[in-house]
């Protein structure tokens, strides 16, 4: 996509402090971190969402492959958070975030308002989603 600012890193259009690159994945550190090695990692070609990739359980190895060697590098962060929103940027990625149990990152979902639902609502969404 020609407007895309991951399209144009991609390219080469646009400059990254680029740590892992192969010929469908390209990894690189946010330029907004939370984070040190707060890193994120994308397709090559551009899809809208992370569950469009076609190789997605190689997106999700590749990803897996990046958060270990974070975690064994001498960053040394206590643990690892994958996150993938996409509310910014409309090219698929996901975000690779090193961690300590002391940082001030609140875990995502304790900002949004919860639903309250009837126990038959459950039923009827389990109906709606359950694999055949
Ligand atoms: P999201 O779309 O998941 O909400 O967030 C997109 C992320 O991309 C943000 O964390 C933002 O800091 C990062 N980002 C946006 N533009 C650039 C850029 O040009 N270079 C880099 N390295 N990161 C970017
Ligand atoms: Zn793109």
């Amino acid at each position: 996509m020609n407007d895309c600012i991951f399209c144009k890193i991609v390219k080469g259009e646009i400059p990254c402090h680029k740590i892992y690159e192969d010929d469908n994945f390209l990894a690189f550190l946010d330029i907004n971190p939370v984070s040190v090695g707060h890193t994120l990692l994308i397709p090559k070609n551009h899809y809208r969402w992370v569950y469009d990739i076609p190789n997605f359980g190689d997106f999700f190895n590749t990803a897996q492959k990046l958060a270990l060697t974070i975690k064994n590098s001498p960053l040394n962060p206590e643990f690892i958070s994958f996150l993938t929103m996409g509310n910014e940027v409309p090219h698929a990625h996901v975000h690779i975030i090193p961690r300590s149990q002391n940082d001030p990152i609140q875990p995502v979902l304790s900002s949004i308002p919860h639903l309250k639902l009837s126990e038959e609502k459950f039923l009827e969404t389990k109906e709606l989603l359950k694999s055949k």
